[in-house]
Order: C-alpha cells, then sequence, then structure tokens
C-alpha cells in the first residue's frame, strides 16, 4: 500500500528553529516560499542578482547571493533548474553546509543519475509537486494545495522524514495528501509524462493542423474546434475531477461512440512496445546520457526544434484567432 500523508500526521512547530533558504525564486520558488512563509517559516532567497532576485526582495524577502544564503539556513530548497544544479551546489552550497542540515530538491533527477551526489552527513528530501509553481501558490491562497511526491531520501539527523512532512505542510501538499514514493520512481514517471503523454497530445494537435488544413480547412476553424476553444483544457480538468470514464457523459452520446469506436484505431496495443522501449530508455539513462551531452555541446538540438516550432505557421494562425476571438481562459 502506498503511503499517502494529510495534515494531522505532520507537525510544522519541528520547524520553528530552521531557516529556510529557497534558492531560485523561479516557477515554483516563488511559490513554495511564499506558501512556507504564510505558514509562519522562517525563510530567506538565494538568487543570482538578476530580475527574479528584485521580485524576491519586492514580495518582502530577505534575499541574498545564493552562497550568503546557504550559509545562513539549516534547510537549503535548490529550486534551479535541474541542468544548472550540480554545478551551483558543489560551488555555492555545499561548502556552507553544516552537519544536520538539510537540502530539498523538487524533482528526483540529479540524484537518480548521480549527477548530484551530496554529502553524507546532511539530511536530502525530495518535495515534487505535481503541479506547476503558479498552481502552487493559486491553490493554497484558496485553502487547498497541490499533490507531492516526497521521499527522506538521506536520512542523517534521524529526523528527515519529520522535516519533509513538516516542509510539505507548510507549502500546503498535505492539506490534499503527500506521497510517499522513491526518488527513481518520481524521475522515471515524470519523464514518462514527458516522453509520451505530452508528445502524443502535441503531436497529435499538430499532424491534425497540417492534414485539416492541407484538406482546406480553415486555419483558425481548426484551432478552435481541437484546442484553442478552452474545451479541451476543460475536459482536461474533469479527468481529473471526475476521472477518465466518469467525465464521459458530459459528451453527447454521439461524442462518446466516436471516441470508443475510434480509440483502438488510432492507439492500437502496438502502442505498448513503445511505451516499454520508453521506459527503458528512461531507467537505463539513455535519455539523460543523451540530455547531458546536448547541454555540453550547447544545446544544438535542442535550439534546432524550439527554433521549427517557433516558425511553425500553427503560431500565426493561432496570433490571427486570438486577435479575433476574445476568449476569457
Ligand atoms: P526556473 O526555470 O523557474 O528557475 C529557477 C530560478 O533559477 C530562477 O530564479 C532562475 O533565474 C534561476 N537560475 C537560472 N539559471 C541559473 C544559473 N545558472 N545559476 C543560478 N540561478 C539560475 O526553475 P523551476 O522552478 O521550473 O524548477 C526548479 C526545480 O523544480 C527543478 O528541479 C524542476 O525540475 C522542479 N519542478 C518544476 C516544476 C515547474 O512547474 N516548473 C514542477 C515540478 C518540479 P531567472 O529567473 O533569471 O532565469
Amino acid at each position: 500500500m502506498v503511503n499517502i500523508y494529510h495534515d494531522d500526521e505532520s507537525d510544522i512547530s519541528v520547524l520553528e528553529e530552521e531557516i529556510i533558504a529557497v534558492i531560485g525564486y523561479g516557477n515554483q520558488g516563488h511559490s513554495q516560499a511564499l506558501n512556507m512563509r504564510d505558514s509562519g517559516l522562517k525563510v530567506i532567497i538565494g538568487n543570482i542578482r538578476d530580475s527574479s532576485f528584485q521580485q524576491a526582495v519586492e514580495d518582502g524577502f530577505k534575499t541574498y547571493d545564493i552562497d550568503e544564503a546557504a550559509k545562513k539556513a539549516s534547510i537549503v530548497f535548490i529550486l534551479l533548474p535541474d541542468e544548472v544544479q550540480p554545478e551551483v551546489y558543489k560551488n555555492e552550497i555545499e561548502p556552507y553546509l553544516d552537519t544536520g542540515d538539510a537540502i530539498v530538491f523538487a524533482h528526483g533527477y540529479n540524484l537518480h543519475y548521480g549527477f548530484l551526489v551530496p554529502k553524507k552527513d546532511v539530511d536530502v528530501l525530495m518535495v515534487a509537486p505535481r503541479m506547476v509553481g503558479k498552481f502552487v501558490r493559486e491553490l493554497y491562497e484558496k485553502g487547498s494545495g497541490a499533490p507531492v511526491f516526497f521521499n527522506a531520501y538521506q536520512d542523517s539527523t534521524g529526523k528527515a522524514k519529520q522535516r519533509v512532512l513538516a516542509l510539505w505542510k507548510a507549502i500546503g501538499a498535505t492539506r490534499v495528501g503527500a506521497m510517499e514514493i522513491t526518488v527513481a520512481e518520481e524521475t522515471e514517471l515524470d519523464h514518462f509524462s514527458e516522453h509520451f503523454i505530452a508528445p502524443v497530445i502535441s503531436r497529435a494537435l499538430i499532424l491534425s493542423y497540417e492534414v485539416l488544413t492541407e484538406l482546406g480547412y480553415t486555419p483558425e476553424a481548426v484551432l478552435l474546434e481541437t484546442y484553442m476553444s478552452g474545451e479541451l483544457g476543460e475536459v482536461a480538468s474533469s479527468l481529473a475531477k471526475d476521472g477518465l470514464v466518469n467525465q464521459l457523459p458530459f459528451h453527447s452520446r454521439t461524442s462518446q461512440y466516436g471516441q470508443l469506436i475510434y480509440a483502438d484505431r488510432v492507439m492500437p496495443d502496438d502502442y505498448r512496445r513503445l511505451i516499454r522501449e520508453l521506459v527503458e530508455e528512461i531507467k537505463t539513462g539513455v535519455f539523460a546520457k543523451d540530455w547531458q551531452l546536448e547541454q555540453l555541446l550547447g544545446y544544438p538540438v535542442f535550439n534546432k526544434l524550439l527554433e521549427e516550432a517557433f516558425n511553425h505557421p500553427i503560431n500565426d494562425a493561432e496570433r490571427k484567432l486570438k486577435e479575433q476571438v476574445k476568449l476569457d481562459l
């Protein structure tokens, strides 16, 4: 049975004496820092001197260079982009960690693949929200929270689990449920969603746009039909609220029949093989090594793919549609 923890199973007061440094006031950093401060914890920020640094100051945080913040804190959240974490940790965080301090990651990537090996005398905690940063804050403000995967990956003090649960209570996650899974499982599942679920959706939309417009359908109408009305977003939200099958009755019977009868043809059982291959590439580190190499070479493939994506005619069609149809999404 999976372990899921709620508010009554964690106690924020265990963090009363701790100073928490959030390193990286970006997507996750700013939301998590604001939530923890509103929950009564002592939070400071460490950031490079850029607009995020200024934002942290404007939001009323004591804000420092990264090494200075790491020096002052006993719990250090490393909420930097994954690809910069190993170097920043080595140079600007690790030298200032004392025995018994804790470091916290929002994703297991660097730990799982060994790109970052923490020193042995600190707690290493994973607190990985299943939500983009903006909503981690918005849900907290509404009195709710984002669900999280968590793990006390390295327990050097004997209180790592107590600490990680208290942190998640402060961020709002135990209001809805914090699920304990391994760093390996969090990382691999996260990448699976990114390598299969997300591309299936985006590729389906792009291919549909290309073929339907070739067949003479109006570009703006194709966009409004397939995703830009916001209906797809509402359906996605209903999948989570009501369930994959339970949301079906919200569609017409004609739509339900069409969805069910074409499902196997659109995605035949052969896809199981692809799913297994993709998982294998994640588990064996093929993707992680490829991404590592891409970074070392200066992102040549990534930049090319981004350029192609931003130059696709669908972007122009989206812009034209948005000029004419004023959706309040
Ligand atoms: P961001 O891309 O928002 O970056 C966080 C901060 O790091 C920003 O303030 C950024 O500054 C700063 N930064 C960028 N490059 C450097 C550098 N070379 N040296 C020092 N600071 C730098 O990160 P996210 O919040 O998206 O991700 C943080 C962690 O959270 C990652 O581990 C990620 O996997 C995880 N995560 C993210 C989710 C999300 O919703 N994005 C969801 C779940 C987990 P600047 O603003 O100037 O770029």
